[in-house]
């Protein structure tokens, strides 16, 4: 059994020797516990969060102990009533090839679904926030200006989708010619600007001539900063992310631009408003699924995974997904069976 420990608090970009990887023997399960065996690991952006013991919405992950995360797996043994060997299961087995398990948050999918890791990204936590930030926050009309960045990732790609479903202008937000083409071609975006293009923020004035309806928030710094002048009034804006401050220290340095953005709110009547997608699981988990796997199942939202094979490969794959280096849904390929 092999496992990947948070070695060390990151200060900064994570590094790979902020992980250990440890090699242990497999868990029996004692009674009314199952054993499972991780298929597919996602790796989201909130992992940075847990890395650190700032405040947040949820505990940190301690030092030594199995980086958190969301699994596919195979149920191998068990002692519980309700999971026989070889269910196929979502559960939060966290970096590593075997998790036990008393069956509490255990989903089971059921021997009939085509691609299991979909649980992991658009049947699952990144689709389900798309889907709910867009939609009950963000309240997309036919006709507005919808704007997205990391528009080919897990989030950002199905926002995008979605809001062209519902007949918006749909702006994306990437790094780089080939997801940018992906975004336009392959997702049907209207446009994708490159936010690492000098001319960026002209480039996306550009192409939101008749302003900005709704700005779904996945990354925050200098894409928000491009964003807020073309906000339109009555605009709103789900806060999802703020990728691009995760790995910061400090507060960035003046001028203090907290001024400029209250009087933006209160003029233009801005709707802002943060959500986590856990909080909305009991209530709202069901009718999303059905409806989005309705539009998998017509092709008409498509979903691109980044798969990493091998558990060892995860920090790297992690480090990479905090610097856009990943293209579609990162997913690491634990086992095969
Ligand atoms: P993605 O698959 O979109 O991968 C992250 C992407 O972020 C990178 O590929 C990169 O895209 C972009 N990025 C990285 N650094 C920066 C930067 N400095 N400026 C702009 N973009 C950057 O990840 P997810 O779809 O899983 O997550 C997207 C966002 O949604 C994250 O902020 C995440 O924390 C948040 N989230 C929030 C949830 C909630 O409950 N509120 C639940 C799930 C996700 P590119 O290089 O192409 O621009």
């Amino acid at each position: 059994n092999r496992r990947i420990v948070l070695n060390a608090r990151p200060v900064g970009v994570p590094t790979a020797e902020d992980f250990r990887l440890e090699r242990t023997a497999v868990p029996a399960p004692a009674d009314s516990q199952v054993l499972l065996r991780t298929l597919y690991l996602s790796l989201d952006p909130y992992m940075r969060g847990r890395m650190s013991d700032r405040p947040s919405y949820a505990p940190p992950v301690e030092l030594d102990a199995v980086m958190v995360g969301g699994t596919v797996s195979r149920v191998e043994a068990s002692n519980h009533a309700d999971f026989q060997v070889g269910d196929l299961v979502l559960n939060e087995g966290g970096w590593q090839d075997y998790a036990l398990s008393d069956g509490n948050g255990v989903m089971k999918l059921g021997s009939k679904i085509s691609h299991p890791s979909y649980a992991l990204s658009v049947l699952g936590m990144p689709g389900f926030t798309a889907y709910y930030g867009l939609l009950t926050i963000g309240k997309p009309k036919a006709g507005e200006t919808v704007v997205v960045a990391s528009a080919s990732g897990a989030v950002g790609s199905v926002v995008g989708q979605i809001a062209k479903l519902k007949g918006c202008r749909v702006v994306g937000i990437a790094s780089g010619e080939e997801k940018c083409r992906y975004v336009v071609d392959t997702l049907g975006f209207d446009v994708c600007i490159d936010r690492r293009d000098p001319a960026f923020a002209e480039k996306l004035a550009v192409a939101c001539p008749g302003g900005i309806d709704v700005y779904f928030e996945n990354v925050g710094g200098a894409v928000f900063d491009a964003v807020l002048p073309l906000l339109n009034n009555g605009a709103r804006i789900p806060v999802c992310g703020l990728i691009a401050n995760y790995n910061d220290t400090a507060l960035p340095p003046g001028p203090n631009r907290l001024p400029l953005l209250a009087s933006v709110i209160l003029t233009k009547r801005i709707t802002m408003q943060g959500f986590i997608i856990l909080d909305h699981y009991a209530t709202e988990f069901a009718g999303f699924f059905r409806e989005m796997s309705g539009w998998v199942a017509e092709g008409k939202v498509q979903i691109r995974e980044d798969l990493v094979d091998g558990l060892e490969q995860a920090p790297q794959a992690f480090i990479g997904l905090l610097a856009g280096e990943n293209f579609g849904k990162v997913v690491v390929r634990v086992a095969d069976r």
